[in-house]
């Protein structure tokens, strides 16, 4: 089988919600990604943080009122650092473990990662991404009292707080992650979607907001010439009709196909639609770029085109 360099992106039940569950879920992730690598690809690993960094957030605040000392808000930007460090650490920790027992010998490496996103990006004036834990209606309404945050009700799970997520347009650390990888390393970055900042001359400023992972996994997998984007997910496929009478799931969809279904509302914003988009802008991105949607279980099946749904031109 030939080589490919494949970027994962890894969903919220691969790592799971609190610390004991990221603990023991990396170990199953990470069966499934050596999986890929033991059959000879190249292998760049990025995650999301929706949970992880909400429970930073939370425990931040929670901190700046026993000390009054320190800042009563932590910039997202910050929060997001935390979660792309305690994430990267487990996960490279299980990943280099399960490696070792399978007889091979490769570094992993977590890269702090950086992702600039335009000051102008209309998203800002509409925030659109839950993160943190769901909350009942009365949870929401007293959290909206108390701190002034945004909620929405998400996908008929709860209620979460909501921040804006702007478009990822540039990732700061791409070279240093591309050099990584040509020395044979395997490498996660863009965790969380990429800490967000804004460029100012030279300096770089964070800011409050979370980019989608969907988004930066297919912006970090352009960069690198990958031949594959694979959002792994909940979700075996993407289905038509989702949770109803008519649901049907897909296997091989054009571009074309995928954005029809879209227009048409098949996929339900904040959850399966960022996927599907992120899909599209990388099949759409050059030749020879497939985005496969699957389950973390089925990921080394869906490469070799067993099941999962994939996107190509
Ligand atoms: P992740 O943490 O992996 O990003 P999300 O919860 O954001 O997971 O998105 C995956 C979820 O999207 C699925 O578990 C499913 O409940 C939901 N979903 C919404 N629309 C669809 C669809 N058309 N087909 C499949 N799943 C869908
Ligand atoms: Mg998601």
């Amino acid at each position: 089988m030939k080589k490919k360099r494949i970027v994962i992106a890894l969903g919220g039940n691969a790592l799971g919600k609190n610390l004991p569950e990221q603990y023991l879920a990396v170990q199953e992730t990470s069966k499934a990604i050596a999986d890929l690598i033991e059959e000879g690809n190249e292998v760049i690993i990025s995650h999301g943080n929706g949970p992880q960094v909400g429970m930073i957030n939370n425990a931040m605040a929670s901190y700046s009122k026993t000390d009054p000392s320190h800042p009563t808000i932590t910039p997202l930007s910050v929060c997001v650092a935390m979660s792309q460090a305690y994430i990267g650490y487990d996960l490279q920790n299980a990943l280099k473990e399960e490696l070792l027992n399978r007889g091979i010998k490769k570094n992993v490496a977590t890269v702090i990662t950086q992702v600039r996103v335009e000051k102008e990006d209309p998203a800002f004036l509409h925030p659109t991404k839950p993160i943190g834990h769901f909350m009942t209606k009365e949870e929401a309404d007293a959290a909206v009292k108390e701190s002034g945050i945004q909620v929405i009700e998400d996908a008929g799970r709860g209620y979460r707080r909501v921040v804006a997520s702007p478009q990822p347009a540039e990732i700061i650390e791409i070279d240093t992650v591309r050099d990584l990888l040509e020395a044979g390393e395997v490498v996660i970055a863009s965790g969380g979607g990429g800490i967000p900042v804004i460029r100012i001359g030279n300096h770089l400023k964070g800011v409050g907001a979370v980019i989608d992972k969907d988004f930066a996994s297919c912006l970090l997998a352009q960069q690198l010439d990958a031949d594959f984007l694979i959002i792994l997910t909940a979700v075996e496929k993407v289905a038509l009709h989702f949770g109803t009478q008519k649901e049907t799931w897909l296997n091989d969809i054009t571009v074309e196909e995928a954005k029809t279904y879209m227009e048409e509302g098949h996929f339900a914003p904040g959850s399966m639609l960022p996927k599907v988009e992120a899909g599209v802008k990388f099949a759409s991105s050059g030749d020879n770029r497939t985005a496969l949607i699957t389950l973390l279980q089925k990921a080394r099946d869906g490469v070799n085109g067993k099941t999962g749904t994939r996107i190509h031109l």
